[in-house]
């Protein structure tokens, strides 16, 4: 890891960018940009209550037999159902007071859902997502919801997703099935380390990223932190610093230049045909995964669901301390389908001289030059020179090399094959920057 990054700073001080171009792409930002990671506040109000309501739902359609052999294009879907009939068939439990190790057991390899409280009404109770095979402490024993240690504090799970046997030997390669992947093995949650440096900024940190192992032959020991954009339930309604050491944002965007904070997590924006940017982001980042894990990198992926509880500066800290780069999956709310560029650094020196940045901002661009060249190569679409300035929350707290792409905006194709080629075009930057 270290080597590797000694690499990249080397590589960094060929690929600086000339000061009026900066300033160039600064300026049309102020006018164009709605920022990826402060966000637009007219989409945020109704991505957030669409996601709400899209989880309301789905904790209502419970109605398939207990234990549904496929869970098909819903992960969770399985795990849902058996929660609402729960809610259903049982009052507060009274649980048995056990200390031992269980473990999630799904079906088909998904993940379940913590809770912060036995109530699948509530989705706002939903801390987070075990894994397949994740080992937990447990703590109570009951029938219907097994009570847990979970990053330091108790939560609850259904019980018929827990199991005391460990999982088989070989279980590794089975367990990727649920992403599609045979690439990859469950390591480790990550969730943010209070120690950690800058993470007493962050407002939003009860959930968790999950790193993935590459199991390809070849195995690159680069762990790449894909970040799919938005996608925090509460984000927009919380604050946080846009800066850490308090000053103001040298360039516009929702939140104006001179804003001391910024929303935590913005709902993103809506593309032309009504999808929520944050699925996009989330779909993106799945297939990423799957063909970085291929390519033989690690992976630390920060969302794979529709909500996690991780604000931007600890989405930032996380990736700072559990990967070498960090690259959040965005699209740009104009409708032009203008093409997709990256996010540099702003070329103002009171930016440029406050740490991280100071340390690290060449080490920004220049994977953010290497991803736009590999989305060229791919043959994407790329906007003007492939870059607009903006001084963003994750650029501000970000230690290891750190990108905000904007993949497209609102009227860019999302499909299937677009986003393939997206993929495609990002692990061809990423494979030129470490070098590959
Ligand atoms: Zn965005």
């Amino acid at each position: 890891m270290r080597n590797r990054k000694m690499e990249s700073r080397r590589r960094e001080g060929r690929r600086r960018h000339s000061a009026a171009a900066a300033m160039a792409a600064a300026a049309m930002a102020a006018l164009l940009m709605c920022s990826a990671l402060s966000g637009c506040s007219s989409y945020a109000s109704s991505a957030e209550l669409k996601s709400q309501a899209e989880a309301a739902k789905l904790e209502a359609t419970g109605s398939g037999s207990l234990l549904p052999e496929n869970a098909g294009e819903l992960p969770q879907a399985d795990a849902i159902a058996l929660e609402s009939q729960l809610t259903q068939a049982a009052p507060v439990p009274e649980f048995e007071a056990v200390s031992d190790e269980v473990y999630v057991k799904t079906s088909d390899g998904s993940a379940v859902r913590v809770r912060s409280a036995c109530d699948t009404s509530d989705p706002s109770n939903i801390i987070g997502y075990a894994p397949d095979k994740t080992a937990l402490k447990r703590t109570g024993r009951h029938d219907q919801w097994t009570r847990i240690e979970y990053h330091g504090g108790t939560a609850y799970i259904a019980s018929a997703y827990i199991t005391e046997e460990a999982p088989a030997a070989g279980a590794e390669e089975q367990q990727a099935a649920g992403s599609g992947s045979s690439q990859a093995s469950f390591d480790s949650s990550i969730s943010l380390d209070p120690s950690w440096k800058y993470a007493e900024f962050s407002k939003i940190n009860s959930g968790s990223a999950t790193l993935y192992r590459s199991q390809a032959s070849s195995k690159k020991n680069i762990t790449i932190c894909v970040n799919a954009g938005h996608g925090t339930a509460g984000g927009s309604s919380v604050k946080t610093l846009c800066h850490p050491d308090g000053t103001p944002k040298v360039t516009g965007g929702t939140t104006g230049a001179g804003a001391t904070s910024a929303v935590a997590v913005s709902g993103g924006m809506t593309f032309a045909d009504g999808t929520a940017e944050s699925k996009v982001t989330l779909s993106m980042a799945l297939i990423l995964k799957d063909k970085l894990l291929a390519a033989g990198y690690d992976v630390l992926m920060i969302r794979e669901s529709d909500d996690v509880q991780l604000d931007n500066v600890a989405r930032t800290v996380i990736a700072n301390n559990a990967s070498d780069c960090h690259i959040a999956l965005h699209w740009d709310s104009t409708a032009n389908d203008k093409g997709a560029f990256y996010m540099s650094v702003p070329n103002v020196d009171s930016y440029r001289n406050m740490e991280p940045v100071k340390s690290n901002w060449e080490k920004h661009n220049a994977l953010g030059e290497s991803l736009v060249a590999g989305l060229k190569g791919a043959g994407v679409k790329i906007f003007s020179g492939g870059s607009m300035a903006m001084d963003l929350t994750q650029t501000s707290y970000s230690t290891v090399p750190s990108v905000d792409i904007e993949l497209g905006d609102k009227a860019s194709d999302h499909g299937k094959a677009a986003l393939s080629l997206l993929a495609d075009g990002l692990v061809a930057g990423i494979n030129q920057y470490f070098g590959q």
